[in-house]
């Protein structure tokens, strides 16, 4: 049984402690790692959500800490002799993050639990992410409330209470807990606000926690996932967050607070500069149609930068010159050929076919129009073209 300091001060860094036993193992990516055990410890194992601490035992890297059965067993790069007395010392700056993450994920679950009698169904303390579920919706204005409630659970820095209560005053306690624990319950208490079961190290006054901040809210099984970011992530999200909307905002040369605004503006410039775009376009297209001699049998034009609305509509125009087929290849921009080939006479199917058959080409319509795409160069569609036409009508 390994003595667990991070439960009789959770705020302690350092420590020294004997080697009971070091024994290597191979990970699954065949590194060879080792299997330490101490008589005491104050990394805290992977559990209740949150994940291992890591840090160092002398100069071996722990890189991961497990619990079975009352031992704790730390993963370490190196090997380290048992009997001997190690320091060791836990990466102090993710420990205290995942603590304020904790105790600030402890207030929210605490306040929708008494105010709208919702449970924390799922918990997950990730290195960056930190998100939580509940069995019931919530609305954007409840979670802005009670995100406006624990923040001032914070700011009134009351102190995290940590008991082991008898079976008998268990009994007696309104408590939250997600499952039904065997032997001694690790009650953690933040008066007025939470009582739950957790295993768990915590902060010691809730003002250690800083801004608690929901980032993020989706619809989940029947209930809601809530992100949120505590503290120093809350602190790095505000900087990010800050980061943006300042470059945004030199972009745009608009004030920070009006940033959506300028936004909105330059949607409404785009759309308008599209239909006006669309406006030429169609234009080109008329002029170019009008171009073309009229009455021909066949005519076959190569474009480029034209989409399918406007290759359509291109097509008409030209048909329009009482021209009887009209073939149109616009090129992609991995050098293939999409088409469109139309009559107002004729049915224009069996030419598909055998340009298809001839030019690596796919596609089918109507009998006044198919489209498709065509894998081979304006020349051999050309000499393909010149060959149907020719024999057409034969
Ligand atoms: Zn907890």
């Amino acid at each position: 049984m390994t003595e667990k300091l991070f439960y009789q001060d959770s705020h302690m860094k350092e420590f020294d402690a004997e080697v009971l036993s070091c024994e290597a193992f191979q990970d699954k990516n065949g590194r060879e790692l080792y299997r330490v055990v101490l008589d005491r410890t104050a990394f805290f194992p992977e559990g209740g959500g949150q994940t291992a601490d890591t840090g160092y035992l002398e100069t071996a890297r722990v890189l991961d800490v497990q619990e079975q059965e009352e031992r704790i067993y730390h993963m370490t790069d190196s090997a380290l002799q048992p009997g001997k007395t190690v320091h060791g010392r836990i990466d102090w700056k993710e420990r205290f993050s995942k603590m304020q993450q904790h105790t600030g994920e402890h207030i929210l679950s605490g306040l929708v639990h008494r105010i709208y009698g919702y449970d924390n169904v799922g918990f997950h303390l990730g290195n960056e992410n930190v998100t939580l579920d509940f069995n019931g919706v919530l609305t954007r204005e409840q979670m802005r409330e009670i995100e406006s409630l624990a923040n001032e659970a914070a700011a009134r820095n009351l102190e995290v209470q940590v008991n082991y209560p008898s079976k008998e005053e268990l009994c007696r306690i309104d408590y939250r807990s997600k499952i039904e624990i065997e032997g001694q319950v690790r009650l953690v208490t933040i008066p007025g606000y939470d009582v739950c079961a957790c295993c768990a190290p915590h902060v010691k006054q809730t003002g250690e926690i800083g801004l608690i901040k929901l980032i993020g809210m989706q619809n989940y099984k029947g209930g809601v996932r809530i992100t949120i970011r505590c503290g120093d992530r809350a602190l790095a999200d505000y900087n990010a967050k800050e980061a943006s909307v300042k470059a945004v905002s030199h972009m745009l040369s608009a004030r920070e607070d009006q940033i959506v605004e300028a936004v909105h503006h330059l949607q409404e410039e785009i759309f308008r500069l599209n239909g006006e775009k669309e406006r030429l376009m169609s234009q080109i297209l008329r002029q170019k149609a009008e171009q073309l001699s009229e009455g021909e049998e066949y005519v076959w034009l190569f474009e480029e930068n034209l989409d399918g609305n406007q290759m359509r509509e291109y097509v008409n125009l030209v048909l329009e010159r009482k021209i009887g087929v009209c073939a149109l290849f616009n090129r992609t921009e991995t050098g293939s050929y999409r088409y469109v080939i139309a009559s107002h006479k004729k049915d224009v199917r069996p030419f598909a076919k055998q340009l298809n058959a001839a030019c690596s080409g796919k596609g089918g319509g109507k009998p006044e129009m198919v489209q498709g795409q065509a894998a081979a160069s304006q020349e051999e569609i050309s000499r393909c073209l010149k060959k149907i036409s020719r024999h057409d009508g034969e």
